[in-house]
Order: C-alpha cells, then sequence, then structure tokens
C-alpha cells in the first residue's frame, strides 16, 4: 500500500472524507466531506481569502454551478474541453490514451492528435491494462458535465469545468458595481465539474471539486506590479523549458532573476508565483516537494504568454495544483464576439481598455491531498498516527478535557468550552483516560489540549499542551482567547 492509500483509509476510518453514497455502489471521483473534513476545507478557504484576496484590490463572487451553453460556446470548450480515449474491444474498459502511452512507453504525447496517438499505440504494442484485450482508435471524448435545462428540452447547460467563466461573463458587471480600477481583481471559490474518464490517486483526480480562481486585470499597456519590490528577492523552486529537455532537476531563482532572464514575461506573474510558493509552505508542504514548472510550448494554448504549474510531488509523481495561465485578453474578446456585448472598460482618463488577464487557478482537493500526505505521522513514534495541520487551517484548534470526570471538573471545564467556542472551533472530550483523549486530539491534528485539574479550581489557571512538542504550560484561563488569537495571526 502507498502512502496516499493509507492517508486514505485513515480518512476513512476517522470519518474525515469518504466516497459520496457509499451505502450504494459508488460512481468514482466523488467524495464527501465529514466533520473533521468539513472544517479543515473551511478553515483552508478562509486562510486562501486571508493570504490572496483581503487587503489586495480583490474582489469576490459566488456564481451559478449551471451554465448556458452559449458561454462554452464562446470559451471554446464545447469544441476543445476533450480527452483522447480509447477503448479496449475485449473487455469494453475505457483508457485515457495519453495517460496510458506516457505510463507504458514512456511517451510524451501531449498535443498530439488522435490518429497520432491510434499509431503510437500501434507501434509500442501497448495492450489493454485489464485484460491484454487489443484497443481501439483513439477517439476524444468532452470532458463537460451536460444537463437540460428546461422540462420541454432543447435548453443545453453544463455544469461548469471551471470557476473562471462566470468572472469573465459578470466581469463588466462586477468592475462597475464595485467601482474597481485597473489593476484589479475578481477571485471565486466554488464547485467545479469534469467528467474525467479515469478519477484516481484519492482526491487528486476528481470529478467534482472546488476551485479557487482569481482573474487579475490590468491594462496591457501598464503591466507595472508595485508590489514586485517587497517580493523580487525571494526564491522559489523552478524547471525551466530547458531544463525539462535536460536532467529535470529544479533550481533556486529569485523573483528578479525571473524576470531579468526574460524567464517569465510578466511581473504580475512573478508576484503570484512567489504568493503561492509562501502559501503552500505554510501549509506543512516541504519546499522540495514544490516546484513551478513552465509548461512546455505543446502543452500551452496559442493565445497564453506562458502558463506555469505549481506542482507537488505525491507519492505517484509531481503533480500540478495550481495552474497559472497568462490568458491575454482572449476570454473577454470571446464573450464580447459571442455575446455581442462591449466588455471594454473605461480608465479614469477616459481611455477603453480591453484588459489583460493573468489567472491562477487552485485546486482545493489536490492541495487537501498534499496537506493530507505531509502533515501525516504514522503510529512508529508515539504508538498512535497522528496529523501535523497548521494551527490556522486543523479542524480544531484546541480541545478542552477535564482531568477527571467528578468533582467539579467537567462542569469548570464545560464553562472554558463554552466561553472559548464563540470566538474558535473547540473540541470537548470528557471520556475515557487522558492520555487517550490526548490521542484522539493528536489523531485528528487538534494542536493544543487545555487540561483542566483540581488547581483550576484554586486558581482559574490551566495546562495547555503543545500536540507537535507534547510539552505543556501551565496559563490563566482569562488569557487563553489572547493565545489563540496570537497563534492564528502568525
Ligand atoms: P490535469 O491536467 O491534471 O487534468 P488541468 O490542467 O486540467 O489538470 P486546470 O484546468 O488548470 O487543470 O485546473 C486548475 C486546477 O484545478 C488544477 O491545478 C487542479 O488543482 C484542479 N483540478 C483540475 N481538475 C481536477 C480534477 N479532476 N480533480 C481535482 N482537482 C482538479
Amino acid at each position: 500500500m502507498n502512502k496516499t492509500e493509507d492517508i486514505q483509509n485513515v480518512c476513512l476510518r476517522r470519518g474525515i472524507v469518504f466516497p459520496t453514497a457509499e451505502i450504494y455502489p459508488t460512481i468514482s471521483g466523488f467524495f464527501d466531506y465529514g466533520p473533521i473534513g468539513t472544517l479543515i476545507k473551511r478553515n483552508f478557504i478562509k486562510y486562501w481569502r486571508e493570504f490572496f484576496v483581503q487587503g489586495e484590490n480583490i474582489v469576490e463572487i459566488d456564481g451559478s454551478t449551471v451554465l448556458p451553453e452559449a458561454v462554452f460556446q464562446a470559451s471554446g470548450h464545447v469544441k476543445g474541453f476533450v480527452d483522447p480515449i480509447t477503448q479496449c474491444k475485449k473487455c469494453k474498459g475505457i483508457q485515457r490514451a495519453d495517460h496510458l502511452i506516457e505510463e507504458k512507453a514512456g511517451k510524451f504525447v501531449e498535443g498530439k492528435s488522435a490518429s497520432e496517438l491510434t499509431k503510437i499505440i500501434k507501434k509500442e504494442k501497448i495492450k489493454c491494462p485489464n485484460c491484454k484485450g487489443e484497443l481501439g482508435s483513439v477517439r476524444v471524448f468532452n470532458l463537460m458535465l451536460k444537463t437540460d435545462v428546461s422540462p420541454l428540452g432543447g435548453q443545453t447547460a453544463y455544469l461548469r469545468p471551471e470557476t473562471s467563466q462566470n468572472i469573465f461573463t459578470s466581469f463588466q458587471r462586477v468592475f462597475r458595481t464595485s467601482r474597481l480600477k485597473l489593476p484589479c481583481g475578481i477571485a471565486q471559490q466554488g464547485h467545479s465539474f469534469r467528467n474525467e474518464i479515469s478519477p484516481r490517486h484519492f482526491l487528486v483526480r476528481v470529478r467534482e471539486f472546488n476551485q479557487m480562481e482569481i482573474e487579475w486585470f490590468f491594462d496591457p499597456k501598464d503591466e507595472e506590479c508595485p508590489d514586485f519590490d517587497k517580493i523580487k528577492d525571494k526564491k522559489i523552486n523552478f524547471v525551466t523549458h530547458q531544463i525539462q529537455k535536460k536532467n529535470g532537476k529544479m533550481i533556486k531563482i529569485s523573483g528578479s532573476n525571473l524576470i531579468k532572464k526574460h524567464i517569465i514575461p510578466s511581473k504580475w506573474m512573478v508576484y503570484f508565483l512567489i504568493k503561492e510558493f509562501e502559501f503552500y509552505k505554510s501549509l506543512g508542504i516541504p519546499e522540495d516537494a514544490l516546484r513551478f514548472r513552465h509548461m512546455l510550448p505543446e502543452e500551452t494554448p496559442h493565445y497564453s504568454k506562458g502558463n506555469f504549474d505549481l506542482e507537488i510531488k505525491f507519492d505517484f509523481g509531481w503533480k500540478e495544483t495550481v495552474g497559472n495561465s497568462f490568458r491575454t485578453d482572449h476570454d473577454l474578446k470571446n464573450h464580447m464576439k459571442h455575446s455581442k456585448t462591449d466588455l471594454t472598460i473605461r480608465t479614469d482618463d477616459g481611455k477603453k481598455v480591453l484588459p489583460y488577464v493573468i489567472e491562477p487557478s487552485f485546486g482545493l482537493e489536490r492541495t487537501v491531498a498534499g496537506i493530507l500526505l505531509y502533515n501525516f505521522k504514522g503510529d512508529k513514534e508515539r504508538g498512535w498516527a497522528w496529523f501535523k495541520f497548521p494551527a490556522k487551517i486543523a479542524p480544531y484548534i484546541s480541545s478542552v478535557f477535564p482531568l477527571v470526570g467528578k468533582d467539579g471538573l467537567p462542569e469548570k471545564a464545560k464553562e472554558i468550552y463554552n466561553s472559548l467556542k464563540k470566538d474558535f472551533d473547540i473540541f470537548y472530550d470528557e471520556s475515557g483516560s487522558i492520555g487517550r483523549r490526548y490521542a484522539r486530539g493528536d489523531e485528528i491534528g487538534i494542536p493544543f489540549a487545555i487540561t483542566i485539574d483540581y488547581q483550576t479550581l484554586e486558581d482559574d489557571t490551566c495546562t495547555i499542551r503543545n500536540r507537535d512538542s507534547k510539552k505543556q504550560i501551565r496559563i490563566n484561563i482569562d488569557d487563553l482567547k489572547d493565545f489563540f488569537d496570537k497563534i492564528l495571526s502568525i
């Protein structure tokens, strides 16, 4: 069993994340978050908003997940959002052709046509991985989930495959009503749907997932990034085009060098990449397991001035977790053409502008998979397996335990719990030995444990145990709120 499978089992046992409608034969690629998973997910989104949205010139929207076909005709998804598939002639199983070739023949085939892929499968003598049967010709399959909205039929719509289209279609209204000025951003967090051919690796490839996308708009004639100086000396792990052709080993490179050496064509792009690197490190993912890859020309859409994926090293290999794309005015231009609506805006000096866009597109499930993987500690050291979640995203900041279940200790503990839970997510537990309760808290990654003992009744102090060091300090009950506020403000 690999580590991802191990973690999937832990998530099942602790009810963190589990297959949707699991009492029935399930459809793969759909997961429900249980109580602990829901708290982690909520805290993660809150943290992402604090890090990327608040304090920047960015507003948020919350758009519909069902969009009319016209939107996806304009965006190119109806025609182009396809993956190549091949069906086994014997067992009828369906495989994603490009992934199969990459796995079996070690060939990178991004951008190749269906007929080219069919030829490669024949030439490399690739067979069905399930039954060794002969594989049929490759054809393309659209990944969007289609629906029909009208009771009479004929009103085709799709579950959105990305959150960004709501932002482009509502761009002008949001820009005007929020009195935005370039450069500025519109962000959205919400569900996206893709009819993936082979969902796998737990949360990494699923059919319904959450994205957090920022569309950052700026005047194409004014690409200056005023905050660039603040981040320019910070370094990120990077894989250039040349490196990918040679040994694939990532380098550490500063923001200013990425610009000076013409590796990245925009200071705004560098600004986002550096923030992302800092953000993912703060989630407990080690620096060595993070890198940005400059997508190769054959992987990059024709309109893009450069795509840079933040990848996390999973136990099955590196995987894109944030897609960063310099989309120019491609999306707004297409929606303008198809909807026959003028989407240009006017700057303060009366200039008509169709802004350029840089898009950081975060995937929540892949991020959560990375967080679970790197914060999971096996049972060797403590006798129980536990999670070292950073305080910001832990399901609860602390638990509260009465040392024993008598002599007024539970009443005092409940009083403290009730007062703290107004401000924080707090876990209360009075069953079992104190050691067992510490272990239970560790198992779901609670960073602190408050214990109420006999001394508390005398002097209103309690102990706080640190999950990571297992050290305890004594603190006044009145100082608990400040203590947690300080931890969460870091
Ligand atoms: P892939 O090539 O792995 O399918 P993609 O290039 O299609 O990914 P994007 O369209 O750039 O992905 O989407 C942005 C982000 O959304 C990804 O970096 C990822 O974190 C997330 N994402 C996309 N598809 C899925 C999926 N099927 N399951 C979970 N997360 C996904």
